[in-house]
């Protein structure tokens, strides 16, 4: 725990140049927005003739998310379904065709509006399609531990084939452990090969069931329409196997898809919910924001007057704009509410000015956080030069596992090290390493951001090494 010496100042409501000055007296050199530990600020406080009352801030996180739901209240919820592929494969005309297929026709007052997410029915059945099709999305949102997806459809154009993004969008399905359905579009147009994809499918460890294994996948055309009831029946076959559930009769929780601030309407979120259901005049926190429910729109734009799991709806009465991937949490008051919309702000605010140091996605703090949850696996992103050496890198680091530990490499690829290989790191506090490549500009910007290390190396054997160390818990300090 650390504070700014503005916020501690704040607190004690004292100026915070007295603080400065007090510090500088015990030899320490600050500023007003660096951060000192816990206990020096309560040294500084007592010196000034406060009492110290110190409050486990800790406790106002606890018990927020930490309700689990016993199985007898558990009841069946639709599935969500994120749509990845490479670009121009036909994410978007598949989303439109799959929502426009099920437009009721002749019902008054729908306009069909992008809120970031859509439910739609198949006999019976509902569906919930999050709008924003690509990996970054659904990574950014894992990446704050936000689980936003149960199905992933992986769409590969039968024109085109397995592409570098197919590739990416797979590496970033299996890092979240979600099943992948494929979606071979395009088979409308000349040329279109099916039976290529599903090859090319192979090497990427995705077996189709014509081909022996047990990946779904369906032949269809975005443009014709022709299939896209067979996907959806797929879809929920595939829900079904995971036995999807959540209990509706609680206090609602969710994840924000989409958030702005709307010129008319004011602060905006379509909020995802998965337990519980969400009601008009409900007090809800979203990541540092929160607001009460003033009202809720489903994507045609009509009121809703509660939703139960699996349900995307736009909510208006955010007193602030919340960011995607913020998880949701109806709380009991709003004093509550603003309890703990303080303190997420502070915390914004202090990590703000803590110089992030190789933190949560290095090499040291996997060995330790292997330690603490005594996990087996240790994940790596990997990119080399050229597809030889990765294969080789790839190949000693499978062998280096043991009973205990084993490397889960998420992506080994060829090229420099992207913003997106971060991304999938990210959202699995792995560290990169670059084999004879390096990372671009926007990449260490993020790395740096997220606090994920990147490791360079160029002699196979010491990179395997430090891995090996790592993983062993002897890794030497950086070198
Ligand atoms: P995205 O980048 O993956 O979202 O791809 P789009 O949905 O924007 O589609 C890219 C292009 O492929 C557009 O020109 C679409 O009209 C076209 N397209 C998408 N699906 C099909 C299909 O099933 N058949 C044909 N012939 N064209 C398609």
């Amino acid at each position: 725990e650390a504070i700014t010496i503005q916020e501690l100042a704040n607190r004690m409501a004292e100026r915070a140049v007295d603080v400065i000055k007090l510090l500088m007296k015990q030899g320490q050199m600050l500023k007003i927005n660096d951060v000192i530990d816990a206990d020096t600020a309560e040294l500084i406080a007592e010196e000034m003739g406060h009492t110290v009352k110190r409050v486990s801030e800790a406790d106002v996180e606890e018990g927020l998310f930490s309700i689990e739901d016993t199985t007898e209240h558990l009841k069946p919820r639709p599935p969500v379904v994120t749509i990845m592929g490479h670009v121009d494969h036909g994410k978007t005309s598949l989303l439109d065709a799959i929502r426009n297929s099920k437009v009721v026709t002749g019902e008054a007052g729908g306009i069909t509006q992008h809120i970031g997410a859509y439910q739609i029915e198949q006999d019976g059945q509902k569906i919930t399609f999050i709008d924003t099709p690509g990996h970054a999305a659904f990574s950014q949102m894992r990446a704050r531990g936000a689980k936003s997806t149960d199905i992933v459809i992986l769409v590969v154009a039968a024109d085109d084939g397995v592409m570098p993004q197919t590739k990416e969008a797979i590496a970033h399905a299996k890092a979240a452990d979600v099943p992948i359905i494929i979606a071979i579009n395009k088979i409308d147009k000349e040329g279109s090969d099916p039976n290529r994809v599903r090859t090319e499918l192979l090497s990427e460890e995705l077996v189709t069931e014509s081909m022996g294994g047990d990946v779904i996948d369906v032949e269809v055309s975005a443009k014709s329409g022709q299939n896209l009831d067979k996907l959806l029946e797929m879809i929920i076959l595939q829900s079904e196997v995971l036995e999807l559930q959540a209990n509706p009769d609680r206090t609602a929780e969710g994840i924000v898809i989409e958030a702005q601030l709307d010129r008319g309407r004011g602060p905006v979120a379509t909020v995802l919910v998965q337990k519980g259901t969400l009601k008009p005049g409900d007090i809800l926190v979203a990541g540092a924001e929160w607001g009460r429910v003033r009202a809720m729109l489903d994507e045609d734009g009509k009121q809703v007057k509660e939703a139960p799991p699996s349900k995307p709806v736009e909510v208006l009465g955010f007193q602030g704009t919340p960011e995607a991937g913020d998880m949701v949490a109806v709380v009991e008051n709003e004093a509550r509410a603003r309890e703990i919309v303080e303190y997420r702000q502070r915390q914004i605010r202090e990590k703000a000015s803590v110089v992030a140091s190789g933190s949560r996605g290095s090499l040291e703090q996997m060995m330790n956080r292997l330690q603490e949850t005594g996990k087996k696996e240790f994940p790596l992103v990997l990119k080399g030069d050229v597809q030889g050496s990765t294969e080789a890198i790839v190949h000693a680091l499978n062998e280096l596992g043991t009973d205990e530990v084993s490397a889960r490499i998420l992506l080994s690829g060829v090229g420099g090290i992207t913003e997106s290989d971060v991304t999938l790191a990210a959202a699995s506090k792995a560290p990169i390493v670059g084999f004879n490549v390096r990372a671009n500009k926007q990449a260490r910007e993020a790395a740096q951001r997220d606090g994920i290390e990147i490791r360079y190396y160029n002699v196979i054997y010491d990179l395997v090494d430090d891995v090996k160390a790592a993983m062993s818990g002897l890794l030497s300090p950086e070198r």
